[in-house]
């Protein structure tokens, strides 16, 4: 029989010339989506696609993994080490030992004059795992700074104190498949269908088949707001208020689930005190939702069976992120919503491996959620690393938002930045470049030689990105993927975890410590130290992680000898058989006094500035400023105003206009929408010398996140608007 397609002018597909698909997990966000890159005859990466049986995706991908492929020769990568006397002097070439020797010399220079601590290290939550877990058993056991953190501060810290705070530990306790069993799910400050886009694909199945109720608490109409059945556009900052008034509604309406709280957790009275002052009434005039809908909504989420709650940097990126971390846990513990499928608080993490920085990279303490602050743990790590454990410091440094400051008074002298941009990516741009300028020695590591922030470096190391490398990635529902090397780093340039190898020669004269060449044997070594721990992964390997297209930890190698999991691994933390990680295996509650301490809009700086990412981007643009279509769909500096103020303030659509904070300024182009109030302005912050600008990044006193979302401005017309254009494209660098 004919079915006419042949007849009606077939789709056609381009031929690429793929010869062989290579496999890995994308590079991007925390989603951990399973890709194949596509190999010409040459062996050059000329296509991505989704890998069908890998349970994350299953097939999707997002716009950044779809041309992911275009990665590895992209402009600005870096091929040979350059070196320079002074930042603002032209780079010279070198070669690795030069570079490598004057970056341990200078090191060894500062520490011996200024202290151990005078040198500090930021990494990322963009390499692979074991090259965090090198670089942790590097700086911790022979380096021995103590200031030395990763830019997930900048989007994961809130979340990391809130869980410990809650449960005694860091670790997510739900999975992507708890979409499928809820009846209820809250969003806090979370836009998935731009940020994590296959996470958003993977709820909107589960909600198309199950119907249950979604809830987007955010200032802003996003894409999610628009999907959701209500949406709660709450005054910036005030997310506890909200919390508290939730709980006081159930608790109230005795809807709490009270066997649950006795069996499960701690300091219920005392909770209970603090939110009887958060009566509906009250927490509307702070937080803007009125009181009938924080009742409504407070019932639905009780007296839902299960009921979830996710939430970003909407809850993290504050000065109350940890509070609004420990509120959305307080919410989950007193309806009886963890460890049951459909109920949990799940944060959605940033980057593709903030969880592996998080779990392996020692930055807030010692391997595998091990504690400075304990001798045992210290005891511990230090014999299996063979070294003296009075060599570690007995609580945590300072974090990646307290060093640039510690940097500006003098305290700190020298800096290694590895695979970051701060300069871009920290709030208030003119005061970190000051700090930069006072270093007596930086030296930047990245697969890019073209950041913004090695303007200041005096040494740079040309690294390997992605799949160039070998090693794992754990995504935001604890599994963890494997990357295999599929492209080999451009010129000069070398892997990561070959970096701090060469590197660790040099602080190892004694040849003390061990430091493995290959990933997978560094894995085996991760996996013996986690034994016994809540990320226990000793039942996994290369080889099996990539058999499975992921497996999520726990994952025992008793469970795997018995075969008692699923392939998949651990779904779920803290379920009947688990229990929360402080001493009596209890959750705390923990009561949440709101104190409004945010920059808000006043006469002079009328307008909230909240600020975000675009789906088309990544973070500083490093990377899609410069690949495939993704700088196309969105290559402009521009906020989101609400029509009626542009009306006011004589602005019309596409014309350029200049933001003024308290810090600084930036002209943009004007896009009258109602998606933001006539009192906000939504701003994208990828572009280098534009909304980092204009933030305050006041901290928060728990994880030091900065609050990039809450800070005031003004907006000014510009008359000459060929100037403007001028200014606002110096931003847009590449
Ligand atoms: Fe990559 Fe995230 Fe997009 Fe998946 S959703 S393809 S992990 S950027």
């Amino acid at each position: 029989m004919l079915f006419g397609r042949k007849q009606k002018n077939p789709i056609k597909i381009a031929d690429k010339g793929v010869v062989e698909w290579k496999y890995a997990a994308c590079g991007y966000c925390s989603t951990g989506c399973s890709i194949e890159v596509g190999l010409n005859t040459d062996g050059k990466p000329v296509a991505s696609r989704g890998v069908a049986d890998a349970d994350v995706n299953r097939g999707k991908l997002c716009l950044k993994g779809i041309f992911e492929h275009e990665l590895f020769d992209s402009a600005g990568r870096g091929t040979e080490p350059k070196i320079r006397e002074q930042w603002h002097q032209p780079w010279q070439s070198t070669s690795w030992d030069t570079a490598l020797d004057k970056t341990h010399d200078e090191i060894l220079r500062i520490q011996e004059k200024y202290g151990r601590d005078s040198f500090a290290i930021i990494s990322t939550g963009q390499m692979l795992t074991e090259e965090f877990y090198t670089l942790g058993k590097l700086t911790r056991g022979l380096i021995g700074t103590n200031n030395y953190d990763g830019n997930t501060t900048l989007c994961m810290a809130s979340a990391v104190s809130g869980y410990k705070r809650s449960f005694g530990s860091d670790g997510p306790p739900g999975c992507y498949e708890d979409f499928e069993h809820t009846d209820c799910l809250i969003a806090w400050g979370s836009n998935l269908p731009e940020q994590h886009p296959i996470i958003y694909w993977r709820m909107k199945e589960a909600q198309e088949k199950k119907n249950f109720t979604l809830i987007v608490v955010d200032p802003r109409v996003t894409m999610l707001a628009q999907n959701a059945h209500m949406h709660l556009p709450i005054t910036p900052g005030t997310d506890v208020v909200l919390m508290n008034a939730l709980m006081h509604v159930i608790i109230d309406e005795d809807l709490q689930d009270m066997a649950y709280i006795e069996a499960n957790t701690n300091g219920f009275d005392e909770l209970k005190a603090e939110v009887a002052k958060y009566d509906p009434v009250t927490a509307a005039k702070i937080c803007g939702i009125d009181e009938d809908r924080i009742r409504h909504v407070a019932r639905i989420f009780a007296k839902s069976e299960s009921a979830m709650q996710i939430w970003t940097m909407g809850i993290n990126q504050s000065t109350h992120g940890s509070d609004g971390v420990v509120g959305i846990n307080n919410l989950a513990l007193i309806t009886g919503n963890i460890g049951k499928p459909g109920g949990t608080s799940l944060s959605i993490t940033g980057q593709c491996n903030a969880m592996g920085t998080r779990e392996w990279s020692s930055c807030s303490g010692l391997p595998n959620h091990r504690y400075l602050e304990s001798a045992e743990d210290r005891e511990e790590i230090a014999k299996f690393w063979n070294i003296d454990p009075e060599f570690f410091p007995k609580k945590r440094g300072m974090f990646q938002t307290d060093i640039y400051h510690a940097i500006e008074s003098g305290q700190i002298k020298g800096l290694w930045l590895i695979a970051t941009n701060p300069l871009t990516s920290l709030p208030n741009t003119a005061r970190i470049r000051k700090a930069m300028e006072k270093l007596e020695f930086c030296v930047v590591q990245d697969c890019y030689e073209d950041t913004e922030s090695a303007q200041y470096a005096h040494v740079y190391l040309p690294a390997g990105t992605w799949a160039e490398k070998e090693g794992v990635m754990t995504n935001t529902e604890r599994r963890i993927s494997v990357v295999k090397p599929l492209a080999t780093p451009p010129g000069q340039a070398k892997p990561d975890l070959w970096v701090f190898n060469r590197m660790a020669e040099r602080f190892n004269k004694n040849g003390n410590v061990t430091f493995p060449e290959k990933a997978p044997d560094i894995f085996l070594e991760m996996a013996e130290i986690s034994k016994g721990r809540l990320a226990d992964i000793s039942g996994m390997d290369h080889d099996l992680i990539e058999k499975q297209r992921g497996i999520q930890w726990p994952y025992t190698e008793q469970q795997l000898k018995k075969g008692e999991l699923p392939p998949q691994g651990g779904k779920r933390l803290y379920t009947e058989d688990a229990t929360f990680r402080y001493p009596d295996g209890k959750a705390k509650l923990i009561p949440l006094p709101f104190i409004d301490n945010n920059e808000v809009p006043n006469e002079k700086f009328p307008i909230w500035l909240n600020t975000g990412r675009l789906i088309e981007h990544w973070h500083g643009r490093t990377k899609t400023g410069k690949i495939g279509d993704n700088n196309k769909y969105s290559p402009i500096p521009f906020i989101e105003i609400n029509p009626d103020l542009a009306h006011e303030l004589g602005i019309q659509r596409g014309e350029y206009v200049r933001l003024v904070s308290r810090r600084s300024d930036a002209v943009v182009m004007a896009q009258p929408t109602h998606r933001v109030a006539k009192n906000m302005v939504f701003l994208p912050f990828h572009f280098f010398d534009c909304a980092n600008r204009l933030t305050l990044g006041l901290l928060d006193p728990h994880s030091r996140q900065p609050a990039y979302k809450q800070s005031a401005v003004r907006i000014e017309r510009m008359e000459d608007q060929q100037e403007a254009a001028r200014l606002s494209m110096e931003m847009r660098k590449f």
